[in-house]
């Protein structure tokens, strides 16, 4: 978040003027950003929500839940489920009475925790993108902020406009493997892949996902990635690190067309390997584990025996003999 700072306001004066220069510094770059790179409050909860967005993730897409007719599911009456989940067990430890310092630390009191609240629901919310309400709701949101006619400086629109920035801004953490180096977003998009093809073969996916992998990432760059990177350039908040993301989803998207097929083949030859290795563990595992074949039993007059137990009355009768032969030394001797 530091880096939501306009390159044009970071300019720094000596003498006298410093310190009137600070202050119109500071204004500046509230008015610049909304408010929030003044507000640490609102720095908290981004970084928070970001970093407890996706906690008990299930591995599956909300549809699927809905479908399987899943536990949090059926709470959520099929609204953002997976995100609603997250939220309500990651606050809850939050409100947990051994946290109740670090809670004083970030707010002061009760309006305060109110509008951290606010912050984190509104933003993990903003990571449910398949929503297609949310979704209209949030686009119109930014064009009512961000559009011609939009009054510049009022304080209900700068407010607007903070919302809506946090909104894109956790979207672009959600999918910031895309706007970073290719090696990067390989790796995450390769766990995403894996992730959602055991789902498919486990039974949890209607649609073969190595099918239409390819094509799907092609249109994630071209009709989300790199749309998202340009609004978070043009809503001027960011400075220079939006120029940084969004060459490197452009590049990444050149990358993807040239070798996206070719990586795909790559990814289902991994997972097959992958499960091969992980089947052959197991086998060797309940090898071990085993317990010995149970011992074929058979029948000597009244007596059902095991090939063990008559070894066993073998030596003890030829131990008896010996014994008897030793003493019968003895006595004739
Ligand atoms: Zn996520």
């Amino acid at each position: 978040m530091s880096r939501i700072i306009a390159p044009s306001s970071q300019q720094h004066r000596y003498g006298d003027q410093q310190k009137s220069q600070e202050v119109k510094t500071v204004s500046e770059l509230h008015r610049q950003t909304y408010g929030l790179a003044t507000d640490p409050l609102t720095q908290f909860a981004c970084v928070f929500a970001a970093l407890i967005h996706d906690v008990d993730h299930p591995g599956v897409p909300n549809a699927q839940l809905v479908k399987e007719e899943a536990k949090i599911a059926r709470h959520y009456k099929g609204k953002s489920v997976a995100e609603q989940n997250s939220l309500d067990l990651a606050y809850g430890l939050l409100m947990e009475s051994d946290y109740e310092l670090l809670r004083a630390t970030l707010c002061a009191n009760e309006t305060e925790l109110r509008r951290f609240r606010h912050l984190v629901v509104n933003s993990v919310m903003a990571t449910d993108i398949v929503d297609k309400n949310l979704k209209a709701a949030r686009d119109a949101r930014w064009d009512r902020a961000f559009s011609e006619s939009a009054e510049a400086d009022s304080w209900e629109n700068s407010n607007r406009k903070a919302t809506i920035v946090i909104e894109h801004l956790i979207q672009a953490s959600d999918v910031s493997h895309t706007l970073q180096h290719w090696q990067v977003y390989r790796k995450w998009n390769e766990r995403l892949f894996m992730e959602m093809y055991t789902a498919f073969k486990e039974g949890r996916a209607e649609n073969d996902p190595s099918v239409n992998w390819y094509e799907g990432e092609m249109g994630f760059f071209d009709y989300y990635i790199i749309p998202l990177a340009k609004k978070l350039r043009d809503c001027g908040v960011f400075g220079v690190s939006c120029d940084e993301m969004l060459d490197y989803a452009t590049n990444n998207r050149e990358e993807w067309e040239a070798q996206g097929q070719e990586v795909v083949e790559y990814m289902i030859t991994a997972y097959e390997a992958e499960q091969k290795r992980k089947s052959e563990a197991i086998r060797a595992k309940e090898m071990r584990l085993k317990p010995a074949a149970p011992e074929s039993t058979f029948q000597i007059g009244e007596n059902v025996v095991t090939k063990t137990s008559v070894t066993e009355a073998l030596g003890s009768l030829m131990m008896k003999v010996q014994q008897m032969e030793m003493a019968e030394q003895q006595f004739t001797g």
